[in-house]
């Protein structure tokens, strides 16, 4: 069972995703939401246009 946690957590992780935007306050790469980018680093956040 903690095996297999580790490799959800893994998962997380989406390489093949190129939206990824990059926060301006501080430059980290934000966190792709459903319907909000976030800054883990500064938490500055943005929500999606539609
Ligand atoms: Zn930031």
């Amino acid at each position: 069972m903690a095996e297999e946690k580790k490799v959800e957590k893994k998962k997380v992780i989406k390489p093949y995703k190129p939206a990824t935007k990059f926060c301006p306050r501080c430059g980290a790469r934000l966190a792709d939401h459903k319907d909000r980018l976030t800054c883990g680093n500064c938490k500055y956040m943005e929500l999606k246009k539609k």
